[in-house]
């Protein structure tokens, strides 16, 4: 039995699995956040440390590909992954520390879709990426002040 979802559909569309794979399948889909192949290598290093940073360039590439990780930008140039959901899902980023912040929202959805079919066309799919900054400066989430 396959012991990740990425393994799972990685079977289900025939493709090969090796051991290294399945190291790399385990770190993106324990991941949760979006890390980057540099990240990816590193988690998987400490697995197992023969995990060239090649092989996981080639795998990510390769699983994109075949729709089952996401490869995202958050406006910092570098490729960031994540498992394909069922659940979909937007990114708030906050461009001063990079947190990203996953979101959804009924109202953008429909809108979304109300836009598209005001052009004559039925929705398949959309990419959000909202960027912002903390609005107080130095101050936690609390109620304070
Ligand atoms: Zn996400």
């Amino acid at each position: 039995m396959p012991d990740t979802r990425i393994e799972e559909l990685c079977v289900d569309k025939g493709m090969k699995m090796t051991e290294q794979r399945r190291v790399i399948a385990r770190v993106l889909s324990t991941a949760e956040d979006h890390p980057d192949v540099e990240e990816v290598h590193r988690r998987a290093s400490d697995l197992d440390p023969r995990i060239s940073i090649a092989t996981v360039y080639r795998t990510v590439r390769l699983w994109e590909e075949a729709n089952i990780l996401e490869r995202h930008d958050f406006g910092d140039g570098r490729s960031r992954y994540e498992e394909v959901t069922e659940e979909h899902h937007d990114h708030l980023i906050d461009v001063k520390s990079g947190k990203v912040v996953e979101f959804q929202n009924e109202e953008i959805e429909a809108l979304q879709e109300k836009i598209a079919a005001r052009h004559g066309m039925k929705l398949v799919g959309h990419r959000l990426e909202l960027y912002g900054v903390p609005l107080h400066d130095g101050v936690s989430d609390g109620e304070d002040g």
